[in-house]
């Protein structure tokens, strides 16, 4: 029998994927019921059989813009959902009442769906917010009290933290641990109900002090704070933690396998006592979700901390969020990243329980390979110096030009013939030029000959030069009988082959020539001031020529995010933002070489 599972064969296996197989071939969620939407155990009992194999969940704070590594995380979730006949859920992880904007939330959602993801499945849409929970997550707060397994703590915070002791010293007992549960859920209610000042008492699980893992040394669940939250508004002044809310929200999603980052291990004992706590009681389904870990991605030459990243963009370091050279998604999208480029950069660099660095080459690497196979090729003159060709009124006519074409893509002749014309005066790189050529040059210098690509053999003739002695205008005669194309082209051998674009049609175009935006590969390691290691050099912004069948008439007339490799240079993109057809500019996603390497 086929299935969308049948997938999972044919990539290759991770530590996550043996987990799913197994709990996929056990049944270990086989007899769960859903309800068609996150409830607790009465609602979901009343649902029929779950639709879904399995249920994983991207879960971000909507307190910033997501970044590769990010994009990691939803592939691996959206992923697995996808390759298992299962649904991941989209849930804004909103608990915490500050640093909400709802600028992020549609910044999320629009980078989740640009990586090709989607929220809807079995007729439902499973796009959900933590904080349409907080009333459960209070029942479930009062069930735990009355079950005796939480107490309100009135020590200060100062207290607490020295009574919790440390990794080699057992933590002491609060003096209101031994309150009973009516009184705790007495106090708990007063808390609820703005009886008391934020931060002077707070609801603790009570667990174990002497736990070897401090996170079960009886940790907060609860806190007051008077803060207006973008959902619930003032409804509440208690709020719950993060590690109390993660869990049930998994739980009322009915999430099989909650994937998140190793930082999270320590965490996972304070997890599963929870959801055994809640579903022994009755409030939850089991089984409850597993949390599995996996680690985070650390890439050279980025920085993928929301806060630093929010740094660069308040100090102006970069233009904003999306800028080219920002690791976000709107930054790379903007750069000229593609969806599939990221996620054949997710599934090379895999998964794994142990923290490496991954090489920013290995990114760019499947960016290349993506747009190698697709991108349109056009020829650009970024640092432009006059070429005359001073034979050519002898030879063809003054003021005549001659057509000349190549191919769209090398390897997609259906796609046809870009057209441009060969004239007396040329643009050319003026690095194409050398008055005395170092060893090995094989370009422009007198008496060298070399072919301008689809065009003719030339023999430079010498250079003008301006008072400063800057070179003016390359001068060089045309070789008759050696057009590329025509029989006998090939008659005089050359060493150089350059490109150019021609002086009558080509295009000014401004040209965004992006770098690595710091200089160390490890800009924030061991506590580094990030900002010292800014390439000073990350953006030069200089005016080119393309050629004119990237105009708004021509074959390949570049629009917006539309990618081309210019031949020689790279790969280029035109902004999403600033291009029009008429005032053109491209940015420079990445050269066609490898320029990471060591
Ligand atoms: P902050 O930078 O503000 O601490 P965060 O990076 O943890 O936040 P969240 O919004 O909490 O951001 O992240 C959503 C999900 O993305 C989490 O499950 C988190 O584990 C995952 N994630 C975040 N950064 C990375 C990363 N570098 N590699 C892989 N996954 C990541
Ligand atoms: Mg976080």
């Amino acid at each position: 029998m086929s299935s969308p599972a049948d997938k999972e064969n044919t990539k290759p296996s991770n530590f996550l994927r043996q987990i799913i197989e197994h709990d996929l071939a056990a049944g270990t969620y086989a007899g769960r019921r859903w309800a068609g939407r996150p409830g607790d155990a009465t609602v979901q009992a009343s649902g029929g059989p779950d639709p879904a194999r399995i249920r994983t969940r991207f879960p971000p704070e909507p307190n910033g813009y997501l970044h590769i590594g990010h994009a990691k995380s939803i592939c691996i979730n959206f992923g697995l959902a996808r390759d298992y006949g299962g649904v991941c859920h989209m849930r804004f992880d909103d608990t915490n009442p500050e640093k909400e904007d709802t600028e992020y939330v549609d910044s999320i959602l629009d980078a989740v769906q640009w990586l090709g993801f989607g929220w809807e499945a079995h007729g439902t849409r499973h796009l959900f917010q933590a904080s349409d929970y907080f009333d459960f997550m209070y029942r479930a707060a009062e069930y735990l009290i009355e079950a005796g397994h939480a107490y309100v703590d009135e020590q200060t915070a100062e207290a607490m933290r020295l009574a919790r002791g440390d990794f080699g010293k057992p933590g002491v007992d609060s003096p209101f641990r031994t309150r009973t549960p009516a009184e705790n859920l007495a106090r708990f209610r007063e808390m609820r109900d703005g009886q008391h000042e934020d931060g002077s008492m707070v609801l603790r699980a009570k667990i174990d002090m002497a736990s070897p893992n401090i996170n079960l040394r009886d940790p907060a669940i609860y806190r007051i704070r008077r803060a207006t939250h973008h959902n619930t508004g003032d409804k509440w002044c208690i709020y719950p933690m993060y590690t109390f809310a993660h869990p049930i929200e998994d739980a009322l999603e009915q999430i099989t396998h909650s994937l998140c980052t190793l930082e999270f291990e320590d965490q996972r004992p304070f997890y599963d006592w929870l959801l055994e706590r809640l579903t022994e009681g009755g409030l939850l389904q089991s089984p409850p979700p597993r949390q599995y870990e996996f680690a985070r991605l650390n890439l050279t030459y980025v920085i993928t901390s929301k806060r630093k990243l929010a740094q660069l963009v308040y100090d102006g370091k970069v233009s904003g969020w999306d800028d080219p050279r920002m690791p976000t998604i709107v930054g790379l999208r903007r750069r000229g990243y593609t969806p599939e480029a990221i996620q054949l950069f997710a599934e090379r660099i895999g998964v794994t329980k142990s923290d490496s660095w991954i090489d920013y080459s290995t990114l760019e690497g499947c960016l290349r390979e993506t747009l190698d196979v697709t991108a349109p090729r056009a020829m650009a003159v970024l640092e432009p110096v006059k070429l005359v060709i001073t034979n050519w009124d002898e030879l063809h006519g003054v003021g005549t030009l001659d057509a000349c074409s190549a191919p769209v893509h090398p390897h997609l002749p259906e796609l046809g013939r870009r057209d441009f014309k060969f004239g007396k005066e040329l643009w050319i790189e003026r690095t194409d030029y050398e008055e005395v050529p170092p060893k090995g040059y094989n370009r422009l210098y007198p008496g060298n000959k070399v072919r301008l690509k689809y065009g003719h053999v030339i023999e430079c003739t010498g250079a003008v030069k301006d008072a400063a002695g800057t070179v003016t205008e390359v001068h060089a005669t045309l070789v008759p009988d050696t057009k590329s194309g025509t029989p006998g082209a090939d008659a005089i051998k050359v060493k150089g082959v350059i490109t150019w674009v021609g002086a009558a049609d080509a295009l000014p175009a401004e040209v965004r020539l992006y770098d690595r935006l710091f200089t160390e590969a490890q800009p924030d390691a061991g506590g580094k001031d990030f900002i010292e290691s800014l390439n000073p050099d990350s953006l030069k912004v200089v005016t080119g020529y393309v050629e004119p069948s990237l105009g708004a008439a021509g074959v390949i007339a570049a629009k917006a995010d539309d990618k081309f490799q210019f031949e020689r240079h790279g790969y280029f993109v035109a902004d999403r933002v600033d291009h029009t057809a008429g005032k053109p500019v491209f940015n420079r996603v990445t050269g066609l070489k490898d320029s990471w390497g060591k």
